[in-house]
């Protein structure tokens, strides 16, 4: 953590008329289908690096540093930042508005050009995860590094509002689903605020939200994390039946469904959305017997 008594000077950050500048020199036309929604506003960045708790001598994973807006307020904060872009363009530009705002941190961002999706190593170990994600593939994005990269042990992402709902979801919930079940096997998700639309350059049409996460262990089981999630997976394809009945296919059979259900501690004319993890890993456990 950056030492209170001792405060660093404010240092400038990206405004919506560099972000304008910046994007005229590229000739650039922001996408939906990347998500291309940059931040024009320092205050929002800060409050993003604040709620993100980083110490200084932590390596930032930023999937998406765009133009560059967070990427300058995380080096800041971070001994290193690793920032992954799928926009080569934006990629390409990224060391030098780095030169340019932060010359004396040149050498501690590492800029990969790649699909956060499907990237399987870095130059360094991340130990946080900090992002304003590409909102379409936020979700499959962040399960994806956690299970990729188990160094990471933290981490502040911003998404849509309605996504930072369902990921941060306690069960019962009526927005708790397959990100929230997915999301806690690997960690406990917060949900740490709201941001609104103007902030943005292009404004989206709906607001974003903030959510934080700590790693936690996996629940222990026998079952593996895919017969876990395939689990998920079936309770949720067919959210308002029953289990006994949307486990059917999982199963082999409603009977089967039935058996697997009460050997896990499960009521079988329950609903997958009332379970938490520890419940899921269960009943995966339970559908060989000779395992349970
Ligand atoms: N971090 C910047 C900011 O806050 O202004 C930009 C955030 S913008 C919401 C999302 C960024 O993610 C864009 O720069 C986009 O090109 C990039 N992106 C989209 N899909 C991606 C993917 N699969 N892997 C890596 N980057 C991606």
């Amino acid at each position: 953590m950056n030492d209170t008594a001792n405060p660093q000077p404010v240092k400038a950050l990206l405004g919506a008329g560099e972000i304008r500048r910046l994007a005229a020199e590229l000739d650039l036309r922001p996408t939906k289908t990347l998500g291309q929604n940059f931040v024009i506003d320092g205050n929002t960045i800060r409050r993003i690096v604040a709620a993100a708790a980083i110490n200084e001598d932590e390596t930032v994973l930023e999937v998406g540093p765009g133009l560059g807006s967070l990427t300058l307020g995380l080096l800041d904060a971070a001994a290193r930042v690793v920032a992954v872009e799928i926009d080569p363009v934006l990629a390409a530009k990224l060391p030098q508005t780095i030169a340019q705002w932060r010359p004396e941190r040149t050498g501690s961002c590492d800029v990969v050009l790649a699909d956060a999706m499907r990237i399987t190593e870095l130059p360094a170990q991340p130990t946080a995860l900090v992002a304003n994600l590409p909102y379409n593939v936020a979700v499959p994005v962040v399960l994806h590094l956690l299970e990729r990269f188990p160094s990471l042990r933290h981490g502040l992402v911003m998404v849509q509002d309605e996504v930072a709902d369902r990921l941060a979801a306690p069960p019962g919930s009526k927005t708790y689903g397959v990100p929230s079940v997915k999301a806690a096997w690997y960690s406990q998700m917060r949900k740490a605020g709201v941001i609104g639309m103007n902030v943005f350059w292009p404004a989206p049409k709906i607001a974003s939200g903030l959510v934080r996460f700590e790693r936690h262990d996996p629940p222990a089981t026998t079952a593996t994390r895919q017969e876990v999630f395939a689990v998920i997976d079936a309770a949720f394809a067919q959210r308002r039946k029953t289990l006994r009945a949307a486990l059917a296919g999982w199963a082999g059979g409603a009977v089967l469904a039935e058996q697997a259900l009460v050997r896990a501690g499960v009521d079988p004319s329950a609903r997958g959305e009332v379970l938490d993890i520890r419940a899921f890993a269960r009943i995966a456990e339970a559908k060989n017997p000779l395992s349970a």
